[in-house]
């Protein structure tokens, strides 16, 4: 019998470009997407798709499909939570609205952060963040400056010394609530995945009590295969897709190509038993 397995086509649907925290413009992103063999691309930077326009025609050129998305911070029971959107309309008025004043905590809150690092003594901290930003303002450029500077190795010290929750110079925001990323999400056309879900720390009651409200108010999918999880997370995340009846997804996170763990379009394959989100996707 002919057992040749069908091509499969390479989904990456969770990535940042220079319009918010990533390194790489979005023409350069979807160019190294191409590179690595990614079929289907979703930019999903934070709280902006500034990125869309020109990382549409730059897919068009590389001829690999264009997903428009969106990864919308929200604040779930005090908690900072990500929700990804896919295939959405950058021209939902409501959406755009919801989104620029999320841009606008977010400034107000990098004042904030650099006011802390002054007191500590280090008062160039948010200029220097700052002329790193050439999109969105987000925590990733102190910790790039912070590299830059020699006061920590790495992003991850950047981030467990100073910019995490519960560290000297973490400043927390009220951010969407998760009703209204829904329907900015929903109404621009899209659907709505849970972010990383492995990365929040929340206890398994806790989670179920987060995902049936997410499912309550129309979520549809949650991020099963993703770089920060291991084996045991993703067969774990499939478990509650196939409970709760969540579609799944796949998505590197990609931010950087000198990012060892989250590489552009290497995303494991999902478990069995999972229904992918793109299934009913043309
Ligand atoms: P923000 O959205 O401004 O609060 O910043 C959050 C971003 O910081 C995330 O999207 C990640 O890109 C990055 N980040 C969060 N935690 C870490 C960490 N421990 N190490 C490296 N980057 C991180
Ligand atoms: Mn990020
Ligand atoms: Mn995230
Ligand atoms: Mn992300």
């Amino acid at each position: 019998m002919g057992n040749k397995a069908l091509p499969s086509i390479c989904y990456d649907l969770h990535s940042h470009s220079t319009a918010s925290d990533g390194v790489l413009s979005p023409t350069e992103l979807v160019q190294l997407a191409a590179e690595n063999g990614v079929d289907v691309l979703a930019l999903t930077d934070h709280d902006c798709t500034d990125g869309h326009a020109e990382a549409a025609k730059a897919a068009a050129v590389a001829s690999i499909r264009f997903i428009p998305g969106i990864e919308v911070s929200v604040s779930w029971r005090k908690r900072l939570i990500h929700i990804v959107g896919l295939n959405v309309d950058r021209d939902y008025a409501e959406m755009q609205h919801g989104l620029s004043e999320l841009r606008i905590k977010r400034e107000r809150r990098a004042e904030e952060i650099g006011v802390k690092f002054e007191k500590i003594g280090m008062p160039d901290v948010y200029e220097g963040a700052r002329a790193l930003a050439s999109g969105v303002l987000s925590r990733s450029h102190f910790a790039m400056y912070l590299v830059e500077k020699g006061v920590v190795k790495d992003l991850q010290q950047a981030f467990k010394k100073y910019l995490q929750q519960g560290k000297r110079c973490y400043v927390g925001a009220e951010w969407a609530s998760l009703e209204d990323a829904l329907s900015w999400i929903h109404g621009a056309g899209g659907q709505a995945v849970v972010a990383h879900p492995a990365r929040y720390k929340m206890s398994r009651t806790l989670f179920r009590e987060f995902l049936k409200d997410f499912k309550a108010l129309g979520g549809e999918g949650i991020e099963v295969a993703c770089s920060s999880h291991n084996l045991q997370e993703a067969t774990q995340m499939a478990g509650y897709a196939r409970e709760l009846e969540l579609l799944a997804s796949a998505g590197s996170d990609f931010h950087s190509p000198h990012n060892n763990w989250a590489k552009l379009g290497r995303v494991h394959a999902l478990p069995e038993g999972c229904t992918p989100i793109w299934q009913a996707w043309d």
